[in-house]
Protein backbone atom coordinates (compact mmCIF):
# COMPACT_ATOMS: atom_id res chain seq x y z
CA UNK A 1 0.00 0.00 0.00
CA UNK A 2 1.12 3.46 -0.59
CA UNK A 3 3.06 5.77 1.94
CA UNK A 4 1.32 9.39 2.54
CA UNK A 5 3.40 11.93 3.92
CA UNK A 6 1.49 14.53 6.29
CA UNK A 7 2.31 17.06 8.62
CA UNK A 8 0.29 18.74 11.22
CA UNK A 9 -0.43 22.16 10.87
CA UNK A 10 -1.04 22.75 14.27
CA UNK A 11 2.52 21.03 16.39
CA UNK A 12 4.29 20.85 13.10
CA UNK A 13 4.30 16.74 13.85
CA UNK A 14 5.13 14.89 10.95
CA UNK A 15 3.67 11.26 10.39
CA UNK A 16 2.85 8.75 7.61
CA UNK A 17 -0.10 7.05 6.54
CA UNK A 18 -0.12 3.63 4.86
CA UNK A 19 -3.53 3.12 3.59
CA UNK A 20 -5.47 2.88 0.39
CA UNK A 21 -5.99 6.43 -0.97
CA UNK A 22 -9.69 6.18 -0.79
CA UNK A 23 -9.66 6.01 2.93
CA UNK A 24 -6.38 8.34 3.83
CA UNK A 25 -8.70 11.16 4.39
CA UNK A 26 -9.96 9.18 7.61
CA UNK A 27 -6.83 8.84 9.01
CA UNK A 28 -5.07 11.95 8.27
CA UNK A 29 -5.02 12.74 11.93
CA UNK A 30 -2.24 14.16 13.66
CA UNK A 31 -1.03 11.63 16.22
CA UNK A 32 0.84 14.11 18.53
CA UNK A 33 -2.32 16.34 19.02
CA UNK A 34 -4.89 15.16 17.77
CA UNK A 35 -5.92 17.79 15.23
CA UNK A 36 -6.78 17.24 11.84
CA UNK A 37 -5.57 20.13 10.31
CA UNK A 38 -2.72 18.51 8.34
CA UNK A 39 -1.81 18.82 5.22
CA UNK A 40 0.10 15.99 2.86
CA UNK A 41 3.70 16.67 2.01
CA UNK A 42 3.92 16.03 -1.85
CA UNK A 43 7.83 15.13 -2.91
CA UNK A 44 8.75 12.70 0.36
CA UNK A 45 7.98 9.96 -0.80
CA UNK A 46 10.68 7.56 -0.10
CA UNK A 47 12.78 6.64 -3.06
CA UNK A 48 16.71 6.11 -3.64
CA UNK A 49 17.49 9.27 -4.75
CA UNK A 50 20.93 8.46 -5.87
CA UNK A 51 22.93 11.45 -5.72
CA UNK A 52 25.28 12.18 -7.65
CA UNK A 53 28.93 13.19 -6.73
CA UNK A 54 29.79 16.17 -7.13
CA UNK A 55 33.68 17.13 -8.88
CA UNK A 56 36.03 18.57 -6.39
CA UNK A 57 37.51 20.24 -9.61
CA UNK A 58 34.06 21.76 -10.83
CA UNK A 59 33.16 23.18 -7.80
CA UNK A 60 35.97 24.95 -7.21
CA UNK A 61 35.32 26.82 -10.77
CA UNK A 62 32.15 27.81 -9.49
CA UNK A 63 33.61 29.76 -6.80
CA UNK A 64 35.08 32.50 -9.51
CA UNK A 65 38.38 33.96 -9.55
CA UNK A 66 40.77 33.14 -6.86
CA UNK A 67 41.85 35.33 -4.50
CA UNK A 68 44.61 37.63 -5.07
CA UNK A 69 46.70 37.68 -2.20
CA UNK A 70 49.81 39.89 -3.93
CA UNK A 71 48.76 43.61 -2.66
CA UNK A 72 50.98 45.59 -5.35
CA UNK A 73 53.34 48.75 -3.79
CA UNK A 74 55.36 46.62 -1.76
CA UNK A 75 58.86 46.36 -2.07
ZN1 LIG B 1 -0.28 18.01 15.67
Amino acid sequence: MPVYEYTCAKCGERFEIVCSHAGREDLAVCPACGSRDVAQVFGGFKVGISRTKLNPGTFERTRGAPPKHNPPGRG
